[in-house]
């Protein structure tokens, strides 16, 4: 059976709102415990972080837990800034001084074709499920809109000429990477809810 209830290993209140938006009231989801330790990202794969945060809280909780990990993967810098999305350019930046810095390493380069990598971990007694999400796009040329968080101003996907924080928030939640994790790991629930035991 699929469990009814999840914690996701995450801090970060978009990726929940975003969560919130994916799954509606297929299963229910809710936050990291109070002085839950912090959770470190230390590996070189999406998987492995993701794998490392659902772990530590699996670990702690003994609760089934989600976590996941995104990238974005730009062809042109050689698919970075990649897992090091969150710390590009160094610790200190701000979110926004971490958009520039991509900007201002993609002027003039014509080719600007990049993606959203999502790594979504399902544990569900001990055991680890990986479901991936990607979806492509381009690097814009200016900053644009409010919407959404992290990337998403100087994202523009595959099919739209608004970047993601322009488009209204059920396009994100219907065509995005973490859409697409979320929607194959509820696929999977469904799979193993719908599975008889032996007669
Ligand atoms: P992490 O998965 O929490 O390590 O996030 C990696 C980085 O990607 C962070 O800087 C986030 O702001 C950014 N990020 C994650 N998901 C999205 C998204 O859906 N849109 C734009 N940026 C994102």
């Amino acid at each position: 059976m699929c469990p009814e209830k999840w914690t996701v290993a995450t801090r970060n209140p978009h990726k929940l709102e975003e969560l919130h938006a994916i799954i509606r009231d297929i299963i229910s989801i809710e936050l990291l415990p109070d002085g839950f330790p912090p959770i470190e990202e230390p590996f070189s794969t999406l998987d492995a972080n993701a794998w490392a945060k659902a772990h530590k809280a699996w670990h702690l909780l003994k609760k089934p837990v989600l976590a996941e990990d995104t990238g974005l993967e730009i062809d042109a810098l050689d698919g970075k800034p990649g897992v090091h999305t969150a710390r590009y350019g160094g610790a200190n930046l701000t979110i926004s001084q971490r958009r520039q810095l991509v900007l201002k390493q993609m002027e003039g380069i014509a080719n600007r074709k990049a993606r959203f990598r999502t790594v979504l971990v399902a544990v569900i007694h001990g055991i680890p499920h990986f479901f991936e999400g990607v979806v492509e796009g381009r690097i814009a040329e200016a900053e644009s809109g409010s919407g959404g968080f992290g990337y998403d101003p100087i994202f523009i996907p595959d099919g739209y000429e608004q970047t993601f924080a322009e488009l209204p928030t059920e396009v994100k939640n219907e065509i995005s990477h973490r859409a697409r994790a979320v929607r194959k790991f509820l696929e999977f629930c469904k799979s193993i809810s719908q599975e008889k035991g032996p007669r």
